[in-house]
């Protein structure tokens, strides 16, 4: 097993992988900006070093600062979480290069699936199922992108090759707007991610988001979790995710779960990774593959019973897969709720100290957070700050549970967006299952 492990991340993700490691008698050095001194996971790390000011940019997002905490506390291994560096591949070779594990899959792979456009390709080639769109990146030639969009048909998406976060997109409905928005998201995309490659996709106007949860380790063995459905968004951003996917054919759900596989064995893949989808009309689109741990990889976990982070640490150890596809059985049924720091009507973030802070509890609710009362939540970061997950052998007891555990926690001092979950639960068209990705915005008032 790995000896000594950097976490190199913060907030409740640095937590849940240093429980991890705990677990699996790994000793932990944590990482932290000057702005995170008194995170709960630093205060419980075997080792902590700063490693920087509160500027994501100048610590979290500093290589060199991560690296050499690795060599300073002779550490064997980074685990990267997610944001921050997680799908960075120039990261993951260095610290490779450097002499370390990289927590994760080989950096070609992370590359190959950082831009948008190669991960299409390979997936094409690995016989996943792609939205229909341009086979490559779009020229400047007015002619040929406008003959390019009318082939696929209006509406179209134009999208940043290096995009993420749910930037770098622009839906266009008719010929007349397409040659601005081509130039629009064209210089956006070279402002905001370096890189001024762009595509485009037909825009499906009212999927759903479905996701596939892959483990690989780097004897050959690969099996899926399962899917995960994440269509509660704003700005295309997850607030609540849930699994199993309601109202799929297990046939269906079945196939695209071993296709994820096939494509895992093609194209080499070694980790945690996920396969993300739109779903529509009973057929799944593949938009991009996420080559790290989720957000919402706990609603896998316990319908599975597989520790997601436990076997990224075992498979970076070169250790084989704890399971073969067919000891992993669904049991129930799971949800998340992303709290937030935020202004539940405004969405504006709302960082601050938690002057009384009171948790969940009873069958079926996990709370990963990092929060405690007392804990000042720092400006500078994300504005997630938890996850409340419940589980329940049905849907309607897990929602049950989470309406239950919404009710329960108390947390003071700042806003959060508890109140719009608290809504959701006693929302009918949630409560009947398999609402599209527009249904939040909708519902808010906002489309
Ligand atoms: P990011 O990397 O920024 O998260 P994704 O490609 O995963 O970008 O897309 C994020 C979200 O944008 C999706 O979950 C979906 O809501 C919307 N989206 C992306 N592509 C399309 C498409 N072709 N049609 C309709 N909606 C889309």
């Amino acid at each position: 097993m790995l000896e000594k492990v950097v976490i190199a991340n913060r907030g409740e993700i640095a937590l849940r992988i240093l429980r991890a490691c705990h677990e699996l008698d790994i000793k932990t050095v944590a990482v932290f900006s000057e702005a995170d001194r008194n995170q709960k996971h630093v205060l419980l790390a075997d080792e902590a070093v700063c490693i920087g000011p509160a500027s994501s940019m100048e610590s979290y997002m500093n290589i060199p600062s991560v690296i050499s905490a690795a060599e300073v506390t002779d550490a064997v291994a980074i685990h990267p979480g997610y944001g921050f560096l997680s799908e960075n591949a120039d990261f993951a070779e260095r610290v490779e290069k450097s002499g370390f594990v990289f927590i994760g899959p080989r950096s070609e792979t992370i590359r190959l699936m950082g831009s948008k456009i190669s991960a299409r390709n390979v997936m094409q080639e690995s016989g996943v199922p792609c939205v229909p769109g341009s086979d490559g990146p779009i020229s400047d030639d007015p002619v040929e992108f406008t003959r390019m969009a009318r082939d696929i048909g209006y509406p179209i998406i134009i999208k940043a090759s290096g995009g993420g976060g749910g930037r770098g997109m622009r839906v266009v409905h008719s010929e007349a707007a397409l040659r601005n928005a081509v130039s629009l998201t064209r210089s956006e995309a070279g402002a905001a991610f370096n890189d001024d490659t762009i595509y485009m996709e037909k825009y499906l106007e009212n999927p759903r988001h479905v996701e596939i949860q892959v483990l690989a380790d780097k004897h050959g063995n690969i099996i899926h979790l399962g899917e995960r459905d994440c269509s509660m968004q704003r700005r295309n951003q997850k607030i609540l995710e849930e699994a199993p996917a309601p109202h799929i054919k297990d046939k269906l759900r079945k196939k695209i779960a071993e296709q994820c596989v096939d494509a895992c064995r093609k194209f080499g893949y070694v980790s945690a990774g996920t396969f993300e989808f739109l779903y529509e009309n009973d057929n799944f689109y593949f938009i991009e593959m996420n080559t790290r741990v989720q957000v919402e990889h706990p609603i896998t976990e316990l319908i599975t019973g597989v520790d997601i982070v436990k076997e990224q640490l075992r498979i970076a150890a070169g250790e084989k897969l704890s399971y073969k596809q067919q000891d992993i059985h669904f049991r129930g049924h799971a949800i998340e709720c992303r709290i937030n720091a935020e202004d539940p009507e405004k969405f504006i973030p709302c960082p601050g100290v938690i002057n009384h802070y009171h948790p969940p509890g009873g069958p079926g609710i996990r709370v990963d957070t990092h929060v405690y009362q007392g804990y000042t939540i720092p400006p500078h970061y994300d504005s997630l700050i938890g996850k409340l997950i419940a589980h329940g052998e049905t849907r309607e007891l897990a929602i049950k549970r989470m309406s239950m555990a919404l009710s329960e926690i108390v947390i003071d001092g700042i806003k959060t967006n508890i109140p719009l979950h608290r809504k959701l639960m006693n929302d009918a068209a949630f409560i009947a299952g398999g609402t599209n990705i527009h249904y939040l915005e909708k519902k808010l008032g906002l489309k």
